[in-house]
């Protein structure tokens, strides 16, 4: 299997903004950023979406929530941001590597829950 356009990006064969690394995950800043600070967080392990994961990855989908929360206090988020997972094409998912949005830096308006 070729690796994901993320996957890539950790590699350095395509071009891309990384802010954090470790064993486990990576970010980067979005290309196309919806707020001052959007950054995905990215499991190392190349799982397509949420609903692929098993019981096996349970401690890893842990553990980029954890980030998430280190990640927005490093930009000064103030404990105001906006977390989301898009699952399968039809809930807007275009990357089909498991990614965490991370979005702040504004007031965010739209409440779609
Ligand atoms: P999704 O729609 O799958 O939830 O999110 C995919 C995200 O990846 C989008 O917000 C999109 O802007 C971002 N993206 C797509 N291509 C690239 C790229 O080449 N580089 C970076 N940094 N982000 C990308």
């Amino acid at each position: 299997m070729s690796d994901s356009l993320f996957t890539k990006i950790r590699k350095g064969e395509i071009p891309g903004n990384i802010v954090y690394q470790d064993d486990l995950c990576f970010a980067i800043e979005d290309i196309a950023p919806q707020a001052p600070i959007h950054i995905l967080i990215i499991p190392i392990k190349e799982i397509e979406k949420v609903s692929d994961a098993s019981e096996e990855d349970i401690n890893l989908l842990g553990h980029l929530l954890h980030v998430s929360k280190k990640i927005a206090q490093d930009h000064n988020l103030d404990n105001n941001y906006r977390l989301i997972i898009n699952n399968g094409a039809r809930a807007g998912q275009t990357v089909f590597h498991i990614h965490i949005h991370l979005l702040g830096g504004k007031s965010l308006e739209w409440h779609p829950a």
